[in-house]
């Protein structure tokens, strides 16, 4: 990855370099963190973050439902998200907040260890390569099922959730595939290793519920709200695997991904990418333009 100078760690600039914690960490042995993943945009007016707030807001929720209690406010967190990318003086970049249980006790029980919250903002390309959102990608469905309902919480996005997709990431690259699609344990599409998925089929646009399985998503947020008022009839609901095979259009969602073609599932070919084309055409322009709805000054 490519450094930046500075790191935000519990109020304190610190040297990239110098942003370390214990081994005896609490995260680290028992995957106590929730985090966010942010992208700031280089558009006409300047370096803007894509829906700071909602991010914000995702992150306090994950912090909720593993009963963590920030001595920071929202507003603080997005000032020091801003604060972050002025210091490292990045016009584009992608952003990091985490907030872990650090070194204090060992044991499962994390609610004496201390609460740390560091922010590191660094530049970062396209996540699944450079002709991905061009040409599209080859996916496979994973042998790993997303979690159950009521095992780990998947609207909290939290560290520990990401050994599940790790597992799925793992077999897709070691398979010859550049992301995976994850079931959930019904069977029913979810979503990818980190992004959720969209099925188009006959002009309508197909999505899985919250219920599926997934990480809420913020660029799926999006998308649903700009396709309905491009005119597209969006549905939420659950999607059988086969509706995969014969989509006319699929394409993968999320702030490292941003919007991505998908080609080719399980050697099934997906020849049309035109409606996916107009989305991703109209993502960048609301970037690019600043749209005060969705984008937020440095
Ligand atoms: N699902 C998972 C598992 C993810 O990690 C991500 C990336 N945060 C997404 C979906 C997409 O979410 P967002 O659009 O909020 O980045």
């Amino acid at each position: 990855m490519k450094k930046s100078e500075k790191i935000w760690m519990d109020g304190e600039f610190v040297n990239w370099n110098e942003a370390k914690v214990h081994v005896l960490t609490h995260a680290l042995h028992y995957g106590s963190s929730v985090f966010e993943g942010i992208r700031c945009y280089n558009t006409i007016k300047g370096p803007a973050v894509f829906r700071l707030d909602e991010h914000v807001k995702r992150l306090f929720d994950s912090c909720k439902i593993y009963r963590m209690e920030l001595n920071y406010t929202e507003k603080e967190i997005k000032e020091a998200i801003l604060d972050t990318i002025r210091e490292n003086r990045l016009k584009s970049c992608y952003i990091r907040p985490l907030v872990f249980r650090g070194y204090g006790e060992m044991g499962v029980n994390p609610l004496n260890n201390p609460l740390h919250v560091m922010i590191a903002v660094w530049e970062w390309g396209r996540y699944l390569g450079e002709e991905a959102l061009e040409k599209g990608i080859k996916v496979k469905t994973s042998s790993w099922s997303r979690m159950a309902p009521n095992t780990y919480p998947f609207l909290a996005k939290a560290g520990g959730n990401y050994l599940n997709s790790q597992l799925a990431k793992i077999e897709a690259v070691l398979d010859g595939y550049d992301e995976a699609v994850m079931l959930d344990t019904d069977g029913y599409v979810a979503e990818g290793s980190g992004e959720n998925i969209f099925v188009i089929k006959d002009d309508v646009i197909y999505t899985p519920p919250t219920y599926n399985a997934i990480l809420k998503g913020i660029t799926r947020d999006f998308v649903i709200k700009i396709a309905r008022k491009m005119g597209y009839t969006v549905r939420e609901e659950r999607i059988p695997r086969e509706m995969l095979y014969i989509a006319d259009e699929l394409f993968f969602v999320g702030t490292a991904a941003e919007i991505t073609p998908i080609k080719e599932i399980d050697h099934y070919k997906i020849r049309e990418n035109k409606i996916t084309r107009k989305i991703q055409d109209k993502f960048f322009e609301v970037i690019n333009r600043c749209d005060p709805e969705y984008m937020t000054k440095v």
